[in-house]
This record gives structure tokens, C-alpha cells and sequence, in this order.
């Protein structure tokens, strides 16, 4: 990992890790992908490799982004789909061109029409996005419980009652925050 960059933070969803490369969005937003190769790594590393990235595709996917965090955050308060974000999410998906392979392993792998498509890449994210908040997977949309973030996040906890995006970063933060207050008002009480 080039030094310099926030590290990414990886998640079982495709679609949401995919928003989490910018969050804070409601305090000190951090860009996760603030260079095109950024965004070649972040594709890498989730199994979508490609060699390049124009900063005009870099543009795209951050607007798959946005799109995707608004559409899913209007779908996890049961609110109406933003149009807006409903088109751009439909046209990544319908502009790449991606294949399902299924390895020797047993295993999935996705293959692009080419190693510098971007866009193929994108429609990969946007299907899956589609595929949770069209309901159609075992899980619940929820937003993160800090302020600073309420990231959407899929659960797919049992209780579905998850309340942070990432437990390592705003669950313990929370956990922390409540501590300190904790021993503010009480500072006498070890935990
Ligand atoms: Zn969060």
C-alpha cells in the first residue's frame, strides 16, 4: 500500500465497502479513493482487478458511490429511492460487462470484457448494490449509530440489530466515548 493514503476498510459487502471508501461523511469526511490508483487497488483487492483508471472514471465510481450510500440510506429509513440515484446506480449496471466464473474450487470469481474497464468493474458494484436494497438477500439495511457517520450498512446479524457499520472503528469509538463519560460523572468507578 502506497504510503500516505487511508487504508480501506473491508467489509463482506461488496456494494457497502464499496461506500465506506469515503466515510465520516457527517463529520470530517476521509476520500479513500483520492487518486485513481487508489481506486485500481480498491478494485484489486475486492476481486475486481483492472490496470488502469482515468480520472474521469475515478469521477464515475465516486458518483456510483454517492449514488448507491443515497439510494441505500433512503431504502434502510424506508423512504422513497432518490431518482437521481436510482438512474446512475442503472446505468453502471447496464454499461459494463462482467461475467460470473465459476473457479475449480468451488468458488466465484468475476472475469471483465477487458483489464482496463473500469466500467465493468462498476456494474459488478451497482448489481450488487441493486441486489440488497431490492431486498433480495438475507439482511437488513441499517445506518451506523454515530453521528459522525450513519454510514448505511447491510446487517446480516441474526438479531439484525447491528448499530455500527464497523465494530474496530465507530463501534469502539462509541464504546469509548460512553466509557469516558461514564467515569466523567463518576470517576471514582473502575471498569
Ligand atoms: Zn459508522
Amino acid at each position: 500500500m502506497p504510503a500516505g493514503f487511508p487504508d480501506f476498510r473491508l467489509g463482506s459487502v461488496l456494494a457497502t465497502s464499496f461506500t465506506a471508501t469515503l466515510t465520516e461523511r457527517q463529520g470530517d469526511a476521509v476520500e479513500r479513493i483520492p487518486t485513481p490508483h487508489r481506486l485500481v487497488d480498491w478494485l484489486a483487492v475486492n476481486g475486481l482487478a483492472v490496470d488502469s483508471c482515468t480520472t474521469a472514471q475515478l469521477d464515475l465510481a465516486r458518483e456510483l458511490r454517492e449514488s448507491i450510500h443515497a439510494a441505500a440510506t433512503a431504502a434502510a429509513i424506508q423512504d422513497a429511492l432518490p431518482a437521481s440515484a436510482v438512474h446512475v446506480i442503472n446505468d453502471c449496471s447496464i454499461q459494463g460487462r462482467a461475467a460470473a466464473i465459476l473457479t475449480p474450487e468451488g468458488k466465484r470469481r468475476w472475469r471483465l470484457s477487458s483489464a482496463s474497464c473500469v466500467e465493468d468493474a462498476l456494474s459488478v458494484i451497482a448489481a450488487d448494490a441493486i441486489s440488497i436494497i431490492a431486498g433480495e438477500r438475507d439482511g437488513k439495511l441499517a445506518l451506523c449509530a454515530s453521528p459522525t457517520c450513519k454510514a448505511a450498512f447491510f446487517d446480516t446479524s441474526q438479531s439484525r440489530t447491528r448499530k455500527w457499520c464497523d465494530m474496530n472503528t465507530c463501534g469502539n469509538r462509541q464504546k469509548k466515548a460512553r466509557f469516558h463519560a461514564k467515569q466523567r460523572k463518576n470517576p471514582r468507578s473502575v471498569e
